[in-house]
C-alpha cells in the first residue's frame, strides 16, 4: 500500500454533479482538497454530440457489470469520467418546484416531505442557474417556483419545426414554455458541466490537487466509527492511502452507497454509517418513456428545448402527479433507437432502409417522466465485490397516464401541424425503464434530523461519522417529476457554506 505524503484538509471523491460543484466552491478557501475521481478527462471526440457512432456505440455504459435481483448481470448506463454524468446529460436544468419539498398524496402513495424547503434552496438554485450558465426564461410555466433573480441568459430558440409543434400545443390552451438549459455559449453553445463548471474553475487553485484513474475502494474509520481516518484507493490499479480531515463522497447515488456498504468494519458492521440500515435503501429513477413523431425534415442535431408541467400535479380527472414532459432534441433520439429494439423495428416498417441518421431528421422525440417512490426495498446491495441494484417500478399508473395524455395532444396535433405520432415508445412496456438506466438515480442515503429515519442530518454529513459528508443525489428523501441535476448542484454550493463555516472555525 502506497501512503501520501501529503495530509488534506479535504477529499472529494467523485467529481459529477454534486463533487465538481463542491471542489468549485471549497477551492477558494486556501485549504488543502484533494479531488479522487475513477475516470480520465472524456475524450473530445467522445463529447461530441454529432459524433453518431460514438452515439450509438457503448457511451452510456460504465465498463463494469452490476447485478439485479435475480443475479442477473447488466451494464449499468452511467459515465465515469471527470465531470460524472453532467459529460452526457441533456443539461436540461429545472428546480424542484415548491411542493415538490413538501409531503404530495400520489395515485401510488405517499412522496415524503423535505426537511428543508424550497426558500432554503432558493438562493442556491440561483447561484447554481449562474455557475451552470443556464438558459431559461422565467415565467409562462404555471408550476414555474419563484425565482429571486432571473436566468442569467435568455432561452434557446426553438428549432422552426419545434416553434409550429409548440405553437400548436399552445393553442389547445397548454404551456410550452422553454426548457431551461445549461450551456457554455461558447463554441456553438456545447454543454456546460461539472468539469467546465467545477473542475476547471477549482484547479486554477494551487491547494487543489486532482487524481484521474482512482478509484475508491474503502474508508477506513478510527475504533470508535466516529471518524475516517483515511481514503483507501487504487490509483492507476495499485492501492494508495490518502489522509484527510473531512471525506465528502460524490460517487452518484448508487456508488456512493456501494462504497459506505462496502467500508464495514468493526464500528460499522453493516456499512459505514449505516446504524440505521438505511444506506443504499430507498433508490429512486424516474418512470421514463418515449414518444416518436414523424416530422418533416429537421436538422437532427437541435438542442432540446422545450418544457411542458401542465399535467406535473395532475388533471380534473386524475388529481394525482403525473409528471414532465420535454423534448429530446435532435440526435438524442440515437440514444433511444440504440436502447429501443421495439421502436426501431416499428421504424422499419414506416421507413424502411432508413439509416438512424435519417430516422433521428425525420423525427420528434418527446421524453415524458413520472416521480417514482421512496420503496425500501428498492435498494443497493453489495456481496464482496459484486454490486447489486434491486428495484421494482412504482407509480406507473400515473406514469401510464401521462403518456397517454400526451399522446393524445399529440394526436391533435396532427390536423393541425402534419405531424403524426409514430408510437409511444417504450423504453419498456407499461412504462418500466429497463434497469441499467439509472441516468436519474437518487435516494440511497437520506437527509432528514432523525438518525433512526435518515442517513445524513441536513448538513448532509452522516448521523454516525462526524467527518464524513454525501453530496451526491443520494441525499433526496424523495424524488421530483423534474430531473435532479440542478438540485443536486444547488444543494453542494448550499453544503459547500456549511463546509466553508466548518473549516474556518477549525
Ligand atoms: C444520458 C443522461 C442524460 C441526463 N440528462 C439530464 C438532464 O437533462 N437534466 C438533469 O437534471 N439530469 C440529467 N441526467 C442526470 C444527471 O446527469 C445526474 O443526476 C447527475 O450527474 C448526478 O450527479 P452526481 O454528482 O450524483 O453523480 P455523477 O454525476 O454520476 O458523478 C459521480 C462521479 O463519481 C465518480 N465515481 C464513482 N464511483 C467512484 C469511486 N468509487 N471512486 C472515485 N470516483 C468515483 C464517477 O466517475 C463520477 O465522476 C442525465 C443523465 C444521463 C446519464
Amino acid at each position: 500500500m502506497i501512503i501520501d505524503d501529503q495530509y488534506y484538509d479535504v477529499i472529494i471523491i467523485g467529481t459529477g454533479a454534486g463533487g465538481g460543484t463542491m471542489a468549485y466552491k471549497l477551492a477558494p478557501t486556501g485549504k488543502r482538497i484533494l479531488i479522487l475521481e475513477r475516470g480520465g478527462f472524456m475524450p473530445l471526440e467522445e463529447q461530441n454530440r454529432s459524433n453518431v457512432d460514438v452515439f450509438r456505440k457503448e457511451r452510456y455504459r460504465a465498463p463494469e457489470q452490476w447485478y439485479d435481483s435475480a443475479g442477473e448481470p447488466f451494464s449499468p448506463q452511467t459515465n465515469y469520467a471527470i465531470g460524472g454524468n453532467t459529460k452526457i446529460y441533456g443539461s436540461a436544468l429545472l428546480r424542484m418546484r415548491e411542493r415538490d419539498f413538501e409531503a404530495v398524496n400520489h395515485e401510488a402513495g405517499v412522496s415524503p416531505a423535505w426537511g428543508l424547503k424550497y426558500q432554503d434552496f432558493e438562493p442556491y438554485y440561483t447561484e447554481a442557474e449562474q455557475l451552470y450558465k443556464v438558459h431559461g426564461t422565467v415565467g409562462g410555466d404555471p408550476t414555474e417556483p419563484h425565482h429571486s433573480a432571473d436566468y442569467p441568459y435568455p432561452a434557446v430558440a426553438h428549432e422552426p419545426q419545434i416553434q409550429a409543434v409548440v405553437d400548436a400545443i399552445a393553442q389547445q390552451g397548454l404551456h410550452p414554455t422553454p426548457l431551461p438549459l445549461g450551456l457554455t455559449r461558447e463554441d456553438d453553445d456545447p454543454t456546460s458541466d461539472a468539469e467546465v463548471s467545477g473542475i476547471a474553475l477549482a484547479l486554477k487553485f494551487p491547494n487543489v490537487t486532482l487524481k484521474t484513474e482512482a478509484n475508491v475502494r474503502y474508508l477506513h474509520t478510527n475504533e470508535s466509527g466516529r471518524v475516517v481516518k483515511a481514503v483507501q484507493a487504487d490509483v492507476a490499479g495499485k492501492p494508495h492511502l490518502f489522509l484527510g480531515d473531512i471525506v465528502v463522497v460524490a460517487c452518484g447515488a448508487v456508488n456512493s452507497a456501494a462504497l459506505l456498504l462496502r467500508s464495514a468494519n468493526e464500528a460499522h458492521p453493516n456499512g459505514i454509517a449505516n446504524r440505521s440500515d438505511l444506506v443504499g435503501r430507498y433508490l429512486m429513477k424516474h418512470q421514463i418513456s418515449s414518444v416518436v413523431q414523424l416530422s418533416a425534415p429537421n436538422s437532427g442535431i437541435f438542442q432540446r428545448s422545450v418544457s411542458v408541467n401542465d399535467f406535473y400535479w395532475g388533471e380534473p380527472e386524475f388529481p394525482y402527479p403525473m409528471g414532465h414532459i420535454q423534448n429530446t432534441g435532435g440526435l438524442l433520439q440515437d440514444v433511444i433507437f440504440a436502447e429501443s429494439p421495439p421502436i426501431l423495428s416499428v421504424f422499419a416498417k414506416v421507413l424502411p432502409g432508413f439509416g438512424l441518421k435519417q430516422l433521428a431528421t425525420h423525427s420528434i422525440g418527446w421524453w415524458v417522466q413520472t416521480e417514482d417512490l421512496p420503496d425500501p426495498n428498492n435498494r443497493v446491495r453489495v456481496d464482496g465485490n459484486k454490486l447489486y441494484v434491486e428495484y421494482t417500478p412504482n407509480n406507473t399508473e400515473a406514469h401510464e397516464r401521462l403518456v397517454y395524455r400526451w399522446t393524445e395532444v399529440l394526436k391533435t396535433l396532427e390536423k393541425s401541424a402534419k405531424q403524426t405520432v409514430l408510437q409511444r415508445s417504450g423504453l419498456h412496456p407499461r412504462g418500466e425503464v429497463p434497469l441499467p438506466v439509472v441516468a436519474n438515480q437518487c435516494g440511497t442515503c437520506r437527509f432528514g434530523t432523525d438518525p433512526a429515519t435518515a442517513v445524513l442530518d441536513l448538513n448532509c454529513r452522516a448521523h454516525d461519522v462526524d467527518n464524513l459528508y454525501v453530496v451526491d443525489s443520494s441525499f433526496f428523501p424523495s424524488n421530483a417529476g423534474v430531473s435532479p441535476a440542478l438540485t443536486i448542484i444547488a444543494n453542494a454550493l448550499r453544503v459547500g457554506d456549511h463546509l466553508i463555516g466548518r473549516l474556518q472555525s477549525s
